[in-house]
């Protein structure tokens, strides 16, 4: 099940590392968290300490991984990779969180996942530099403090609303990421296609951007597919026609919109008259989970006008309607 906006890396993506920015003047737009982080780290390396803790939010594939990299790349630190999912149990965060060297960063994606037990270990860790253990067990166990080296913790979530605020309020820094705008996206798809030594027009850039659904890791999939189009069906070169016949072939339409999103529209707009109706329902009716109707493909349609949050649930607009009947 390969669709084009999962947040999980797709099996042609083994160029993924070559493409991904290194140091801040790679990573295209976002300029106020650059320009806040930027200032941050100087700040922290003239004291000679470890940068506050970071969070970051936003919709899978904006660079939230990406920043948490060059940020411990620009503080000269190792950084250490997990997932909130990953660590179930208290052990496995401890055991991550003691093989931490002075300075270094410790990503958390989905942080918001964490297991609550796990969470807790997380706030003396944050705060004091130190974890309590328990040794041994049953009434002869009893808890040490165990020191742990500096640290910069980084978590990722789709929503800072899905984070308590005990957790939440222990971050220095949280910044929020945004869908990007086309200009960027065309920025990214033009340095991208540059690193894969594929020619592109700007034009052809222009229509890869737009299709995009605002996010940079879905752009750079689209290029492999337009560029491997190219390839195969003309002389390699990406110009406009080349990049919508093979977007129009990959059901892919001139707004970026593949076929769950036309189902989730269809389902609201048809099978519950324009809504309201909640995202279980949508879900069911699609066949996919809640999480991935509500944090990979809402967003997107939210932004475009087509979908209205209401406290009773989903609608659809106007604008929807007018989009799927272009469609029929
Ligand atoms: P997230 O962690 O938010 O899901 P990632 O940091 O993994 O997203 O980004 C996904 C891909 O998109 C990266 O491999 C990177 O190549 C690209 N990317 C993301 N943001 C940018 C950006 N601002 N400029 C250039 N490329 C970006």
């Amino acid at each position: 099940n390969e669709r084009i906006p999962s947040p999980s890396p797709l099996s042609d993506e083994p160029d993924d590392a070559a493409i991904r920015p290194a140091r801040f003047d790679e990573f295209v737009g976002q300029p106020q968290i650059k320009e806040a982080l930027a200032i941050a780290i100087a700040a922290a390396k003239k004291r000679g300490e470890s940068l506050d803790h970071v969070l970051f939010s936003g919709p899978p594939g904006l660079g939230k991984t990406t920043l948490a990299q060059i940020i411990a790349r620009e503080m000269g630190a190792g950084i250490r990779s997990t997932t909130g999912p990953v660590l179930e149990r208290p052990g496995d965060l401890a055991a991550q969180l003691t093989a931490l060297s002075h300075g270094d960063v410790l990503f958390i994606d989905e942080i918001h996942r964490l297991n609550p037990v796990v969470e807790e270990i997380l706030y003396p860790a944050m705060e004091d530099s130190c974890i309590d253990v328990m040794i041994g067990e049953g009434p002869g166990a009893r808890s040490v403090q165990l020191p742990l080296e500096k640290f910069t913790l980084i978590g990722a979530t789709t929503k800072v609303g899905l984070l308590g605020s005990p957790l939440r309020d222990r971050f220095g820094f949280i910044f929020r990421l945004n869908l990007y705008e086309v200009p960027d996206l065309v920025r990214i798809v033009e340095r991208s296609a540059r690193i894969m030594q594929t020619s592109i027009t700007p034009e052809g850039a222009a229509e890869i951007a737009k299709r995009s659904r605002g996010t940079p890791r879905i752009a750079n999939r689209l290029l492999r597919r337009v560029r491997d189009f190219a390839m195969v069906r003309g002389d390699g070169r990406i110009d406009a026609e080349t990049a919508d016949r093979a977007l129009t072939m990959l059901g892919i339409d001139h707004l970026g919109l593949d076929d769950l999103d036309r189902r989730i529209l269809s389902v609201i707009a048809d099978d519950f008259d324009g809504g309201p109706v909640g995202v279980r329902t949508i879900a069911i009716s699609v066949g996919e989970e809640v999480r991935t109707v509500e944090e990979v493909y809402e967003p997107y349609l939210i932004q475009i006008g087509f979908i209205k949050r209401t406290p009773q649930g989903r609608e659809t607009t106007g604008a929807a309607l007018r989009h799927l009947e272009g469609d029929r």
